[in-house]
């Protein structure tokens, strides 16, 4: 290992990393805060970290210090690879940098994966991207994926609706991807003012776990598309939102054993799962 690292106030003010909106940048400088994120997965020693966005890398520091076995980080602001370069260099090359844009990333592949490894996603993600690249992670037809968690901060309103229950107003799209194809929970609140600069809303870390899914036989883009178009009129009673999918809703519904006068958010994962099943049987084919 060589030198210390500096802090990172002084690493911002050297490389003129003066945070960007256009790239959602609210930067983590309290290394405290960044170790205990980092230990949310648990013990990261035989795991291959993704890390989308590390800025100027407190959280990249917070996971290596934490004893991840290697972290491989996307980072798409051009000013920022200088800075990784320096605790890449810290931590013997342990850290392995790619400037692009993680929407783009075949991660297996830029991870070289192989039998065995295991790898996990920890980030503190970008705003204008987050959701986007959740879904990207939910929606893998693979499954189980190539992690084996997703440790993530978002804003806490959209944490909370990963992690909703049926009944509540945060039930919703984000809330049945995930807990069809894992466990999720909120395993840590960030006030704003923890960020630099501080952002409008209070952010939250979630933490998840894929599992078997409730069932494997559906098929996801049904699953999508029966949550959309639930979701989509969200006050409407299920016979009104489900309309206009190819199949008599009423029938769809009574299939599924379902209420037609119920509402998206009454319904439980299960009962979504159900109706992504009916949906699929009642289409024919594929
Ligand atoms: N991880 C750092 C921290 O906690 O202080 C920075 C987090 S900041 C909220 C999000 C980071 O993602 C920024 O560094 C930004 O430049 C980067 N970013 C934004 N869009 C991106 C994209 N599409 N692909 C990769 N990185 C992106």
């Amino acid at each position: 290992m060589s030198s210390e690292l500096p802090p990172l106030r002084e690493v911002i003010t050297n490389y003129e990393l003066r945070a960007k909106k256009s790239f959602g940048q609210n930067f983590l400088l309290d290394l405290n805060l960044t170790s205990k994120i980092a230990r949310v997965p648990g013990d990261i020693s035989d795991s291959i970290i993704y890390e989308v966005g590390p800025g100027p890398g407190g959280l990249t520091r917070g996971l290596l210090a934490s004893g991840a076995k290697h972290v491989v980080a996307v980072e798409m602001d051009t000013r920022c690879i200088p800075a990784l370069a320096d605790i890449s260099n810290h931590y013997n090359d342990r850290l392995t940098i790619q400037q692009g844009d993680a929407l783009d990333m075949d991660e297996p592949a830029l991870l070289g994966l192989v039998e065995g490894d295991v790898a996990r996603i920890v980030s503190n993600l970008p705003y204008n991207v987050g959701t986007m690249l959740l879904v990207k992670w939910l929606t893998l037809e693979k499954w189980k994926p190539w992690y084996s968690s997703l440790t993530l901060m978002f804003q806490r309103e959209v944490a909370e609706r990963i992690v909703a229950k049926p009944g509540s107003k945060a039930y919703g799209r984000l809330s049945v991807l995930a807990q069809w194809r894992g466990k999720v929970k909120l395993a840590l609140t960030v006030p704003a003012a923890a960020f630099t600069p501080p952002p409008k809303v209070n952010s939250a870390v979630i933490h998840f776990e894929p599992t078997e899914p409730i069932d494997a036989s559906v098929k996801l883009k049904h699953l999508e598309y029966v949550v959309a178009k639930a979701f989509g009129q969200r006050r409407k009673m299920l016979r009104a939102s489900l309309k206009g999918m190819g199949v008599d809703a009423l029938i769809l519904l009574e299939t599924a054993g379902l209420n037609p006068t119920d509402r998206a958010e009454t319904l439980s994962v299960a009962d979504f799962v159900c109706l992504a099943k009916c949906y699929g049987q009642m289409l024919g084919g594929d």
